[in-house]
């Protein structure tokens, strides 16, 4: 029960990293608000309802993130954690055909998103006194380019080296900030390239770029949220972690099998 007496508030919480999150954050104790601008935040929150809480929100408005972190001291008197998750792909087309619009559509929910839950989850947890920890999900593609088109790559570019300025803003407060990028996961977001690799019968081809031959799944994200919420990550601050497989640990190679030495 790692986050045994904490409040937390996950957004994006109606699918994939999310959902998984919130219902793990549950298990370990915490009591979580779950916020969607779907609805499917409902279904997450049917599945443990004395510990979580459905609230429809968009991640991207400054007012519904100021009434997430009110609604969080209204229902249970304070805040510890604010999982910062939200996010769309915003598609693939590339950088000649993306318009302005599209640029601020992705911005707003991917990285003014993150800023908002730093700005307003942060204060709060200052205030509180008792520090806290905010997470925000980043992406390989926020590493270096070719997971996804170019106002996602930039935006996840940015939540990386925005934890590190939240991390530095929040100095004196014990609240940390992190990022997780995470590598191929199956989740909605994603839900398109399993269909057809599924469909072409090539789905033992998703993940092979990795060392570890696979797909990610939500979990495996969600678990490392609960340990940068929970106190057993304390001295990480200002970082983000990668949980990608291996993928991001090395450049493009022709793959040798293993034990085979080169010639
Ligand atoms: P998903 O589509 O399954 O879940 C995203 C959720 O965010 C959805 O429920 C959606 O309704 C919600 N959402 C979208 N815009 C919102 C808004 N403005 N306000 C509130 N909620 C909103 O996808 P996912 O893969 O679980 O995505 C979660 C995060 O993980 C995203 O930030 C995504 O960029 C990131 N990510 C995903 C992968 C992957 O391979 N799936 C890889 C790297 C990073």
């Amino acid at each position: 029960m790692d986050l045994e007496g904490k409040i937390a508030i996950v957004t994006g919480a109606g699918s994939g990293i999310g959902r998984a999150t919130a219902l793990l954050f549950a298990q370990h104790g915490a009591k979580v608000i779950a916020a969607d601008i779907t609805g499917k935040q409902d279904e997450t929150a049917a599945e443990n309802p004395a510990a979580i809480t459905a609230v429809k929100a968009d991640a991207g408005s400054e007012a519904d993130v100021q009434m997430l972190v009110a609604k969080a001291l209204e229902l249970h008197g304070s805040l510890q954690v604010f999982y910062a998750n939200a996010g769309i792909s915003g598609g693939m087309e590339g950088i000649f055909d993306q318009s302005v619009e599209e640029w601020e559509r992705i911005l707003r929910i991917n990285l003014i998103g993150p800023f908002l839950a730093i700005k307003h989850g942060g204060k709060a947890m200052a205030d509180g006194g008792k520090g806290g920890s905010i997470i925000c999900t980043a992406s390989v593609a926020g590493l270096r380019s070719g997971a996804g088109g170019p106002a996602y790559t930039a935006s996840k570019a940015g939540v990386i080296n925005l934890v590190r300025i939240g991390a530095q803003q929040l100095t004196g407060s014990s609240v940390r900030c992190n990022a997780i990028c995470p590598g191929l996961i199956e989740t909605g977001m994603t839900e398109f390239i399993y269909n057809k690799a599924r469909e072409r019968g090539f789905e033992d081809k998703i993940g092979q770029l990795n060392p570890l031959q696979r797909g990610g799944i939500p979990n495996e994200i969600a678990e490392a949220a609960l340990f940068l919420a929970s106190d057993r990550s304390s001295y990480v601050n200002g970082h983000a972690l990668v949980v990608d497989g291996g993928l991001s640990a090395s450049h493009p190679y022709a793959r040798q099998k293993f034990g085979q030495t080169a010639s």
